[in-house]
């Protein structure tokens, strides 16, 4: 499959569709998942244009994971879960759906269910309130 120039993450990136900016730097952006399977779920993605991870240069598959640790780790600050969850999935036989290269920071939490794809959009002003509780611990 060649790269989508209108996937919803590349248009997240030029600014065509609102998102919750958590951070972003020259070769990355994290911002919250609409569909969050915990509180503070954040997608961390690069710049580059790539579908996964066969197809994502070097360099910003590296940019990515350092702004990923970084997440993670105010994430753990802001919301104190007792687990947490990095996934990425390459393909539609993973469960892809969008396809533009993306971590997901999940906190997980002992006992709770998890489904990777179930659960609904989530209030605009709860992700905005989320967001801002992790920059605050960035
Ligand atoms: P995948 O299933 O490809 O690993 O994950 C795609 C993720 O993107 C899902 O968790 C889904 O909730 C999220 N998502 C889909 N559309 C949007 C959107 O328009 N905005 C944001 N912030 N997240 C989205």
């Amino acid at each position: 499959m060649s790269y989508d120039t209108d996937n919803i993450f590349a248009r997240i990136l030029r600014g065509e569709i609102p998102c919750h900016r958590v951070y972003e730097d020259a070769d990355t952006l994290a911002f919250m998942d609409i569909m969050p399977k915990a509180p503070g779920h954040t997608l961390v993605i690069p710049r580059a244009s790539a579908e996964d991870i066969f197809s994502a240069p070097p360099e910003a598959l590296a940019a990515t994971i350092r702004t990923t640790q970084r997440i993670a780790a105010a994430i753990r600050k802001a919301f104190d879960p007792p687990g947490l969850m990095i996934a990425q999935l390459n393909g539609l036989g993973a469960g892809q759906t969008v396809f533009h290269l993306h971590f997901h920071v999940i906190p997980r939490y002992s006992g709770v269910d998890f489904d990777m794809h179930g659960g609904p959009k989530v209030d605009s002003a709860m992700l905005s309130a989320h967001a801002a509780r992790i920059r605050a611990a960035l």
